[in-house]
């Protein structure tokens, strides 16, 4: 299988049609059975000039459906060209990103990190009940207060019981001490599996948890886990910006990841991606999909296969040094609004290796917040922190007109006498 490179447009232009051949062609085929076409002609231009050199574009017309999961058993042939460029993707993420062994791992594109997110704890909500005869009050989540809320929103839908470990509030690291505690009281209450679920880039701070932190406490206590890595912010920063990290799949106790492509690879919504071992997504087959060839074992059904080109697409034109030179400039960025915090004495986090500086709420008037777009810990009162992400579209002289209204404020503040 093609190995993660730069490709030119041609190159890439060439892979994408051929892909498309592969698939069943609406245009021409006599295709009768399927509930699916290429996008309605007279709605969508299939003719428009600008579409022979914008091999993306002609894959949403031709509108391939990935349904299913196309690293394991049988899948739909209409689409199966698409489909191998899917698994072209998942191999990069999995092994040139994350670091699994080739073709030890199971997984697909998803709507987003919420659907994957979902999946996993799915996956090995089943996984207990099926191998340990676990019962659902048995089982429980534990992750730490900055996840993201998806995990609650599973625990919810899968009605399993959720912890929720407290952070240090500046370092935002977890609390070994309360985490032990929460551990005991969930053991004292008959809670026997643990489904961790550690986060590489936490949505508001972009913390990253050190998943050892979890294993240790558990296997202490003598409970089994299975440790989920939610990585849908940091997934395509982190593993570049910090070539030492060890979350990935050469730690055998991580057993899946999310990576959301529609944030730091901007990527059009829809290419959240899920990845786990070998062994574990049978636990969701659903072996009622009888129509669908190969049945089903993911969450959503039907989706969009121009969602993997795209995807793709970003990885094949920029290719791993291309995209790790990227990463270098948006961290380079990062570190001087540090530099110009710390020279302001303004407290914030921010982790080394990521491009999210999270600030402390007093230094930001409300004036602040509307003029950048701040994004706040909480809306409404009691927030704390309010969030900059440094994408590619924050540039330094953005970040210095911010950091420039920001000192005026300071010493607006400073000369205002405080109210007794
Ligand atoms: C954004 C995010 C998600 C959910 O992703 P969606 O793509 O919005 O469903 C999950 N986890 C983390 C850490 C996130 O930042």
């Amino acid at each position: 299988m093609l190995p993660w490179k730069k490709l030119t447009q041609q190159e890439r232009q060439a892979r994408i049609e051929r892909a498309l051949q592969e698939n069943v062609n609406f245009a021409h085929d006599a295709s009768l059975g399927y509930p699916a076409s290429k996008l309605d002609g007279k709605v969508f231009n299939n003719e428009a000039p600008f579409l022979k050199d914008a091999p993306t574009l002609q894959a949403y017309v031709a509108n391939p459906n990935h349904i299913g999961c196309h690293t394991f058993g049988t899948s739909e042939k209409a689409f199966s060209g698409t489909q191998k460029m899917e698994r072209e993707v998942l191999k990069v993420l999995a092994e040139d990103i994350f670091k699994a062994e080739p073709l030890s791992y199971d997984g697909y594109i998803a709507p987003g990190g919420t659907e994957a997110n979902i999946q996993a704890i799915w996956m090995y909500r089943n996984f207990f009940m099926n191998y340990c005869d676990a019962s659902a009050e048995e089982i429980a989540i534990i992750a730490s207060e900055d996840t993201h809320y998806s995990i609650p929103k599973a625990s919810n839908l899968l009605m399993l019981d959720r912890y929720a470990v407290p952070v240090d509030f500046e370092t935002r690291k977890l609390d070994k001490v309360a985490l032990d505690k929460i551990v005991v009281g969930a053991k004292n209450k008959g809670k026997k599996y643990f489904i961790v679920v550690a986060n590489m880039g936490t949505t508001m701070f972009g913390a990253i948890d050190d998943p050892e932190e979890y294993c240790e406490i558990l296997e202490r206590h003598q409970l089994l886990y299975k440790l989920h890595i939610d990585a849908a912010y940091g997934g395509f920063v982190y593993p570049f910006s910090n070539p030492e990290s060890t979350i990935n799949f050469e730690n055998p106790k991580i057993s899946s990841i999310t990576i959301d492509a529609h944030k730091m690879l901007q990527a059009p919504y829809g290419t959240g991606v899920f990845l786990c071992r070998k062994g574990l997504i049978e636990n969701v087959l659903t072996q009622e999909a009888e129509y669908v060839e190969g049945m089903d074992l993911t969450l959503c059904g039907s989706r969009s296969g121009a969602n993997a080109i795209a995807v793709w697409m970003i990885l094949f034109t920029y290719g791993p040094f291309g995209w790790c030179e990227k990463i270098r400039v948006l961290q380079m960025r990062t570190d001087w609004l540090c530099r110009q915090l710390d020279a302001l004495q303004v407290k914030y986090f921010r982790d080394p290796f990521m491009n999210i500086v999270t600030i402390q709420s007093e230094c930001i008037t409300e004036e602040l917040e509307e003029k950048y777009d701040l994004v706040p810990q909480k809306h409404g009162i009691g927030n704390r922190w309010y969030k900059i992400v440094i994408m590619d579209h924050v540039e330094v002289d953005h970040l210095s007109t911010f950091t420039a209204d920001l000192k005026r404020t300071l010493h607006a503040k400073e000369r205002t006498p405080h109210k007794v």
